[in-house]
């Protein structure tokens, strides 16, 4: 299985994030693919290759215009007035709409603008996000290219990750939807495609995505919102809107889940997946389900991922892995590759 990766992540360092009334040390940062380059490399699971720049345009299919406009120049605005800070909103205003909305962004506030294009204070923008959020997108991109030209699976070693970017919002640590943005590129060319979300949180960014389409299957297993982030989204009555409509599945789980309660969770998406029989499976590959994740509440083990990467095996599709969340750094390698292995073994 060959591995995409490029060092560009390194240029995104988040410092900090605001959490729970307070600044506290960001977790999603450039030692997590590190240290999962290093595992991929020791185990021998396959080659390491740099990906293809695609350009813009991939993202555009997906994303607002003004949003990834915003993105791309965010920072050097905010330098201007915050020098050595990353950005962070700090005013949020969705019932500010119409005519007054656009009085204010016409203003060119970063300000505002950042509270218009983000839904949390958790995603800093820092110096280096933008390189490195389009470098992850090329790395997906270039996953699914290798799937579609006949390769049976592919790993995107990308960050910042991308499952709760939506088209005009980032956060979540996420801000372009790489595994969004890869699904469009190879549903472009024909091919139907089904995205398995198994990170613990819910892809919200995705399901907006895709959320009035029946050409793309979205199916998410993860911590209910009742009780984790993102909050707002990811309930089980949460089906799709209009031609969508039972094209999106939520399988919002409790606290403490172990892998008996994750299994027939991933036997309903399997069933739900085979049904839709895509020609290619995309998976949202979040390791933030394991027992010793710092910022969830899930109780899986390290076998346990080998499991994971059975069952999905045993889907039989061509398989694109895109890298999500998993905060633990003693095990995040083992546990990523293991779901690999036990995917590439089944
Ligand atoms: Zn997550």
């Amino acid at each position: 299985m060959k591995t995409f990766y490029t060092a560009g992540h390194t240029a995104h360092v988040p410092q900090e994030e605001f959490e729970a009334g307070r600044m506290t040390p960001a977790v999603e940062v450039p030692a997590r693919v590190e240290t999962v380059r290093r595992r991929i490399a020791e185990r021998k699971l396959g080659p390491i290759v740099e990906p293809t720049d695609y350009g813009l345009a991939p993202a555009l299919r997906v994303h607002n215009s003004e949003f990834v406009a915003f993105l791309q120049t965010a920072h050097a605005r905010w330098a201007q007035d915050h020098p050595g800070v990353d950005a962070i909103p700090s005013v949020f205003a969705p019932q500010i709409t119409g005519q007054r909305r656009r009085e204010v962004m016409a203003r060119d506030s970063t300000s505002a603008r950042l509270g218009q294009y983000c839904f949390d204070t958790g995603t800093p923008i820092t110096q280096g996000s933008w390189s490195a959020a389009a470098a992850a997108v090329n790395i997906a991109l270039s996953a699914a290219q290798a799937v579609r030209l006949g390769d049976a699976a592919a790993f995107a070693l990308a960050r910042p990750p991308g499952h709760h970017a939506s088209t005009t919002q980032f956060g979540g640590y996420c801000y372009l939807n790489n595994i969004a943005i890869a699904a469009q590129f190879l549903t472009d060319t024909g091919a139907r495609c089904a995205i398995i979300d198994v990170d613990y949180h819910h892809g919200n960014g995705t399901q907006e995505i895709f959320y009035a389409r029946d050409d793309v299957l979205f199916v998410s297993l993860h911590a209910d919102p009742a009780f984790a982030y993102p909050v707002y989204w990811g309930f089980a009555d949460e089906i799709g809107r209009a031609r969508g409509e039972g094209f999106n599945l939520n399988l919002p789980l409790p606290i403490a889940t172990n892998w008996q309660g994750y299994r027939e969770a991933l036997a309903a998406a399997s069933a739900r997946i085979r049904s839709f029989s895509p020609d290619i499976l995309l998976v949202s590959l979040g390791l933030d389900t394991f027992a010793l994740d710092p910022i969830c509440r899930f109780q899986l083990q390290s076998e346990d991922y080998l499991r994971l990467g059975a069952t999905l095996a045993e889907l039989r599709k061509p398989t694109v892995f895109v890298f999500e969340g998993g905060y633990n750094l003693e095990h995040l390698a083992e546990n990523t590759v293991n779901v690999l292995e036990g995917f590439a073994a089944a």
